[in-house]
């Protein structure tokens, strides 16, 4: 589909997943607020993660850290020498801005066209800088964070004592995370805002290699098992001249996007170095001690980082797709059921006052089990299409006959299958078909 960037990003302003922020005041440089339904499908993304990387393991805990921090955290992490600065040219005739890895050809400006009038490249931080308190004084300065991953870091001590957990073990976060973008761009596919799902996972120094081919497989599987087309990923293990600063090997899971391919999510292989630069920074012990064995080390760190909203937007990439019904073309997300705002929309046929105490009653008994669609206006055929669109996987119409038998008819958004389940039934029949 040549224009399926268009089409979701049309349908994200259409039916309320996402709007330009300040759109009233002519929208502000490529951010992004997420409306009713939006919400729904980013706590949805969300969830799926934590699901699999929090509550279905026994060896990792949750953390929420600040997004304000100090110079001295990003001074230890690297982040304020050149490890997290982009190289960045002007051109001195019409004043365009470009990084310089992303020129195609480094001689010619591609806004104007004018070669050999780029500036000599400067080092663009990438971090957000404020003052904390009322004073804008240098010793108040203060970041937000560009990544979640430094909290982990920060918390490993308090972490380690708290749960009493031993390597292999991981700390997970899922935040907002903020980057002075040069080129922001491809909707929210890079944001200055944007969210990070993040695990840092804890080894012994030995077991570094292992465990990176395990959290490769198994991040990549994740979006398989949401429902990404496994031709569409590919795991790509960096080059040497791409890794970062700390990294012993990364490999990124990519998706084939409208535009190319792109990062969905790094794994990398941090080895021993973050937890070594707090200590040296800090002065305290930053190491894990088995009282058992008297075993002391520095853990080696797997990390994952994915990022939440372009996740979001990659899973509305692969599921859109338009069909024909009944001799009409109707658009239909195949999201995964998990990850669809709504998971059931209650229709009655007609909009009758003999109808609508029935189906208020279903939808109360479907609301405190379900994110649940109330819709009656327009005819029965409309609102299917409209719940298609948004990728509500099923609908329960409530009809006269209902009123007589107690019954209710469920519709399947992908086999367009209809089948009548009694109202005593409903919630467990939904439930089967929801639970994967
Ligand atoms: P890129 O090369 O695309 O700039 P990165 O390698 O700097 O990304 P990481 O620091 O590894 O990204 O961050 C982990 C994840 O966070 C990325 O895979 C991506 O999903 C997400 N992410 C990073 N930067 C942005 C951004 N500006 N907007 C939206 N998501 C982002």
């Amino acid at each position: 589909m040549a224009d399926l960037m268009e089409n979701v990003v049309n349908l994200c302003k259409r039916r309320g997943f996402i709007f330009p922020s300040a759109e009233i005041y002519g929208g502000f440089r490529s951010t992004y607020d997420y409306g009713p339904l939006g919400v729904l499908m980013l706590r949805n993304v969300r969830e799926a993660w934590w699901k699999s990387m929090v509550q279905c393991r026994d060896d990792v805990v949750g953390l929420e850290a600040a997004i304000l921090s100090p110079p001295a955290v990003w001074e230890a992490s690297g982040h304020l020498g050149a490890g997290f600065a982009d190289l960045l040219v002007e051109c001195r005739s019409c004043n365009t801005r470009h990084r310089q890895d992303h020129l195609d050809d480094p001689d010619k400006c591609p806004s104007c066209g004018s070669t050999g009038t780029f500036t000599e490249p400067r080092a663009f931080n990438l971090m957000f800088k404020t003052h904390v308190g009322p004073v804008a004084s240098e010793d108040a300065v203060a970041y937000l964070r560009p990544e979640t991953a430094q909290g982990m870091f920060l918390n490993f001590a308090n972490i380690l004592q708290t749960t009493r957990k031993k390597p292999p073990f991981g700390i997970a976060q899922i935040g907002k995370s903020f980057r002075n973008e040069i080129t922001p761009g491809n909707f929210v596919f890079r944001t200055r805002e944007f969210e990070q799902m993040e695990l840092e996972y804890f080894v012994p120094p030995d077991d570094g290699p292992k465990w990176y081919e395990y959290w490769c497989e198994q991040r990549f599987n994740w979006y398989v098992d949401l429902g990404i087309a496994p031709e569409k990923l590919r795991l790509r293990p960096h080059d040497a001249d791409e890794l970062s600063h700390y990294s012993a090997g990364t490999s990124d899971v990519e998706f084939e996007f409208p535009f190319g391919w792109g990062e969905l999510e790094g794994i990398a292989q941090r080895t021993d170095y973050d937890l070594k630069q707090h200590a040296a920074a800090s002065g305290e012990k930053l190491e894990y001690f088995d009282q058992a064995t008297g075993e002391r080390y520095v853990p080696f760190v797997i990390e994952p980082a994915a990022g939440a909203t372009r996740t979001m937007m990659t899973f509305l990439l692969a599921a859109y797709s338009e069909d024909e019904v009944e001799g009409e073309t109707r658009t239909v997300l195949r999201l995964d059921p998990r990850l669809a705002p709504y998971k059931v929309a209650v229709l009655p046929l007609s909009k009758k006052d003999t109808l609508t105490p029935l189906a208020r009653e279903v939808l109360a008994r479907l609301q405190s089990n379900f994110m649940t669609d109330y819709d009656e206006t327009q005819s029965i055929g409309r609102r299917y299409r409209r719940q298609d669109e948004i990728g509500t996987p099923f609908c329960v119409t409530v009809d006269f006959d209902s009123l007589e038998d107690k019954a209710v008819t469920i519709r399947d958004r992908d086999s367009l299958e209809q089948v009548r389940v009694p109202i005593d039934a409903l919630v467990t029949e939904l439930r089967d078909r929801l639970t994967v």
